[in-house]
């Protein structure tokens, strides 16, 4: 049960929606303490971008998309902030892509790996991820845990908000890493071979409409060996930068 309603008049009313479903997610033990706090990470992004898709993370989603179709096994890697928020989404985005879906937690705890799945189970979808049986290599603990079936065999990983260690032993290993974070600066958003920067939930939906769209295989090939993520991000940091300096001018102006 959410703890108050947020009115649909409210200017941000779709963010506060989402900081619901967080403490929502919480509350039924999909969320780890530390998923709150990235999520307020997540926020401060936003508001810096504006809080909609812009153009460099709209590329990225559709090389994501482009990249995940030419995959022999991909794999959606999916933690308690991204169930919380966005579960039809990696539902119907996994099976758009033909994509396995992992159930896969940085503070993983047995209970709350099984709380995750029984939320895809509740919507008749099975998800790999509560009987590990492979580790990702050079990682120590439980978050190294992972499936043979899953992770572990994939060529091309989709795992949004995600830890920079974790990032790096993916590619350590080999895959191709796709992230969704709104933070450039983040090392995962440093490490993926694809980064998107935009939220969660609006990455998901523009990925599936790239999904759905038809697009010649030459152009998909155009697009994805033209892809630059150094250069995406640098746009996504000159944009904020711009954006910042505009806001600011504008402020200065109205004291005038
Ligand atoms: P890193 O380990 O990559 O350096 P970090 O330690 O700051 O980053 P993590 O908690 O490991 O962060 O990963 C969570 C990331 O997800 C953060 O960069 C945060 O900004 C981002 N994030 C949080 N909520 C969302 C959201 N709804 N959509 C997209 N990104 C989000
Ligand atoms: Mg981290």
């Amino acid at each position: 049960m959410t703890e108050f309603k947020v009115p649909k008049s409210h200017p941000r009313y779709e963010s506060l929606m989402k900081r619901e479903r967080i403490i929502e997610g919480f509350n039924k033990g999909l969320v780890a303490h530390a998923g709150l706090i990235a999520h307020g990470r997540g926020e401060a992004f936003d508001y810096l971008l504006g809080e909609k898709t812009n153009d460099f993370a709209k590329l990225a989603e559709q090389a994501a998309v482009l990249k995940i179709k030419q995959s022999k096994a991909p794999v959606f890697s999916v933690n308690g902030n991204v169930a919380a928020l966005a579960i039809d989404e990696v539902i119907a985005l996994a099976k758009a892509l033909n994509m396995k879906v992992e159930v896969n937690l940085f503070y993983r705890t047995e209970e709350r790996v099984r709380r995750i799945a029984d939320e895809f189970r509740a919507r008749g979808y099975v998800v790999l991820g509560e009987v590990p049986d492979a580790r990702i290599d050079g990682l120590e603990h439980a978050r190294a845990l992972c499936t043979k079936a899953g992770i572990y065999s994939a060529d091309t990983v989709l795992v949004p908000l995600e830890d920079g260690d974790r990032t790096k032993a993916l590619r350590d290993m080999g895959k191709f890493v796709i992230t969704i974070d709104l933070n450039p600066l983040s090392r995962t958003a440093q490490t993926a071979n694809i980064t998107i920067v935009d939220e969660l939930t609006r990455a998901l939906k523009n990925m599936l409409e790239f999904a759905n769209m038809k697009i010649n295989n030459r152009n998909a090939v155009e697009l994805l060996s033209n892809y630059n993520n150094e250069a995406n991000l640098s746009s996504a940091l000159l944009f904020i930068n711009s954006r910042l300096s505009e806001l600011a001018r504008h402020e200065k102006q109205e004291r005038l």
